[in-house]
């Protein structure tokens, strides 16, 4: 099914996202955690795919499995960044031959090495291209609501996204973000500047220390001093930080869907417990 039919469908939808493993030995593992993750029923779910595309055929299998085994709709990521066109374009018809509806099209980041970047400059350009071999896709873009970390100007980064969000984006999808206010003021951004598709705010919960400094140097979000505080006072004892993550997580859901934000994707990072965690505190909430 597609996802903009998903989100037509239901006032509020919670999808989840796993990540597929970088080494064939990890596949199991990564399989058996989708598919537990899919036994919560989320709204949909979605697989990224690795930098470089160096992961792209296990991408291909977690999805196809999640999807035909499990009957959860799935958004496959693609990126280009590293990519040919003809790589791109073998990675759509594995999408399509799967029964694949969604593609989540990125750029990518451009590798610390400096490879030569390949055929693509932005992903605009992936979404065109996806658009050019079936038109039938539903198409996913990423979009930052402090801004991406390469653009330096607010207004250019928000023109680059109406660019894409006109190549044939259906829906975006937000980097994490830790005070809801940083989406509030963003939507009111993009709206003013024409771009009126629905926007998935992305939701990272954080449940071990060592993960915010991560979590920070690769999205460059602004951590509120709430959060700081939580992270300070249960960070050093595991099953409490992992407590409190999943509590903020869930209260910034409930924050966002009180304010009319009701469709969620949650960074679950192949962690069933976490996305369990969530569902169990949404509950009523989804239901109802
Ligand atoms: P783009 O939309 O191309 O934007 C990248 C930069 O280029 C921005 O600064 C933008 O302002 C600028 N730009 C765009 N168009 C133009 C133009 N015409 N002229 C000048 N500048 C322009 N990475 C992975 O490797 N795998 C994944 O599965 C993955 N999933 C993600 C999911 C989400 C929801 C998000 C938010 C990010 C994800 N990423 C993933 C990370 C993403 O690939 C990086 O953030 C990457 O740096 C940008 O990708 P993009 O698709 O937003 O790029």
């Amino acid at each position: 099914m597609k996802i903009s039919d998903i989100l037509k469908a239901h006032e509020v939808t919670v999808s989840f996202e796993v990540f597929p493993p970088k080494t064939d030995d990890k596949y199991a593992a990564v399989e058996e955690a989708a598919r537990k993750i899919a036994a919560l029923r989320p709204s949909f779910m979605s697989v990224t795919y690795g930098a470089g595309g160096g992961t792209s055929k296990n991408t291909a299998a977690i999805a196809a499995d999640i999807q035909s085994s499990c009957g959860v709709p799935v958004l496959a990521h693609l990126t280009c960044v590293s990519s040919t066109k003809e790589h791109v374009a073998s990675m759509i018809r594995v999408y399509r031959e799967n029964g694949l509806e969604n593609i989540m099209a990125l750029r990518g980041d451009i590798p610390k090495d400096g490879r030569k970047i390949f055929d693509y400059d932005h992903a605009s350009q992936l979404i065109y291209d996806i658009k050019s071999i079936d038109k039938n896709f539903c198409i996913g873009g990423a979009c930052y609501p402090e801004g991406h970390v390469e653009c330096e100007r607010p207004s250019d980064d928000i023109r680059h996204l109406k660019e894409k969000v006109d190549a044939g984006c259906d829906f975006l999808t937000t980097q994490m973000f830790f005070d809801n206010n940083t989406l509030y003021n963003f939507l009111y951004r993009i709206r003013e500047a024409g771009i009126n598709v629905p926007v998935l705010p992305g939701i990272m919960p954080i449940t071990n220390k060592s993960q915010v400094a991560r979590s920070v140097a690769l999205s460059g979000a602004t951590i509120p001093q709430r959060f700081r505080m939580m992270v300070d006072r249960f960070g050093d004892n595991p099953a409490t930080m992992k407590q409190a993550g999943i509590i903020y997580a869930s209260e910034q859901i409930i924050d966002l869907i009180s304010n009319g934000v009701s469709h969620i994707h949650v960074y679950s990072m192949n962690k069933p417990e976490i996305a369990a965690g969530i569902m169990q505190n949404l509950s009523d909430i989804i239901g109802g």
